[in-house]
């Protein structure tokens, strides 16, 4: 009998015959003699549509209302998979965020989980009742409701194994894991047994949003071994956890891509100690997230600083560039669209210096001119133009072995 968090996904509780799903699947568990406390998002894009009601009043929403609004989805779900496993003859009980304990900072929108106290949950639990618990959500230390950011109850998962130190959490989606690369776009793509929560960070602030970036920093820190799988498909997921595999072969774990990349080059700034400093105020005063930044001196007294962001913001960062340039005293912007960003992932490249080499080289067999280089202890990113993208990911997958099942991974 083991203590478990598990979350299902909007997806997974998508329609009434899901919740039916899902409510047999919690069923299964439990007969089998488990303690869960189960996390719920909100049904399918229930939040999209509550966020399109409130643009459709005010361009402003109100932050506080926003979080009113946006936590009553959750709370359909918890109510209707309480009722549902109560129909199965299971004792289960329903609580929204501020019932489970959990408190948050006063950030509406984007709240931290602050503490969680579970004398509530604890309690139900020791009457052997299921608990399912809204995700996404908490109480402020002023008593007001906030959200924990979309794609929060991630979090509300990870966050409640740590504080009722579960075995682990299981967070259900409509993946079967975490792959080495996007299935999607590499046939060869393969399903991983295991992967760190560091790879797993790298992979996530890159990927396909399979798990919430917070979460997984969360289960780091607090050590909850997390396990991501699907609802529907009856399948072994990926694990998540501290130390993977004494594998040696197993350099690189991952690769993740990102299109819709810009690069944006500040021409003949200063050569002067403050010039970043000035720059990236400036762009973060616009709220404008920068990605890889390289700077080149051009001569004694110029620098030229690029960086890349998504295109989505390329006019916002042009703007603010153009209204700072007095301060800012560059000679011009250039700016390249159409880019992409593909990343090598793998713990094992701290010890292994030829890793960024072999990924120059396959990119170079292939013709693809490299435009930006940066790298981690455990990454490696280049910047190349968006058609080579996938010819890219194809090349790394295949000259990394991806694709090869690893005999002695240590699950
Ligand atoms: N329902 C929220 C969202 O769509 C939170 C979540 O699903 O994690 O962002
Ligand atoms: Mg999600």
């Amino acid at each position: 009998m083991a203590r478990i968090v598990q979350k299902y996904g909007g997806t997974s509780v998508g329609t009434v015959e899901r919740i039916k799903h899902v409510a047999n699947r919690i069923a299964e568990s439990f007969t089998q003699g488990n303690d869960l406390v189960i996390v719920v998002s909100a049904m399918g894009k229930s939040t999209d549509t509550l966020v399109e009601m409130a643009q459709a009043l005010t361009e402003n929403p109100n932050k506080r209302e926003m979080d009113m609004l946006l936590t009553t989805g959750e709370q359909v779900t918890i109510a209707l998979l309480t009722m549902a496993l109560l129909e199965r003859g299971i004792d289960a009980i329903s609580y929204t965020g501020w019932q489970a304990g959990i408190e948050t900072d006063t950030q509406h929108g984007n709240a931290q989980i602050q503490d969680i106290n579970t004398t509530k949950i604890e309690a139900a639990l020791h009457q052997n009742q299921v608990v399912i618990v809204a995700g996404f959500q908490g109480i402020s230390q002023d008593s007001q409701i906030t959200t924990l950011g979309r794609g929060g109850s991630d979090t509300t998962a990870v966050a409640l194994a740590a504080a009722l130190q579960a075995k682990r959490c299981e967070i259900y989606t409509d993946v079967t894991g975490v792959f080495t690369t996007d299935p999607r776009f590499v046939k060869a793509a393969r399903k991983l047994h295991s992967i760190s929560y560091d790879e797993m960070l790298e992979m996530a602030h890159l990927g396909a949003g399979v798990l919430h970036p917070r979460a997984v920093e969360f289960a780091k820190n607090y050590d909850v071994p997390l396990v991501v799988a699907s609802s529907m498909v009856e399948e072994e997921g990926t694990i998540i956890e501290e130390v993977v595999s004494v594998e040696k072969g197993l350099v690189v774990r991952g690769i993740a891509f990102e299109n819709d990349v810009t690069k944006v080059s500040v021409v003949g700034l200063p050569n002067e100690m403050n010039t970043l400093a000035r720059l990236f105020s400036t762009l973060s005063r616009h709220f404008i997230n920068v990605d890889i930044i390289v700077q080149n001196e051009t001569d004694s007294e110029h620098v030229t600083i690029s960086f890349t962001v998504t295109q989505s913001t390329l006019t916002d960062t042009i703007s603010a560039l153009e209204k700072a340039q007095m301060e800012l005293n560059y000679e011009n912007i250039e700016y390249e669209s159409g880019l992409a960003k593909v990343s090598i992932v793998g713990s094992g490249m701290v010890s292994n210096p030829g890793v960024a080499a072999q990924m120059f080289d396959v990119l170079a067999n292939e013709a693809i001119s490299i435009k930006m280089v940066s790298t981690s202890e455990i990454k490696v990113s280049t910047v190349i133009s968006e058609d080579d993208m996938v010819i890219a990911v194809e090349a790394l997958h295949e000259a990394f072995q991806l694709a090869e099942e690893v005999a002695h991974e240590v699950l």
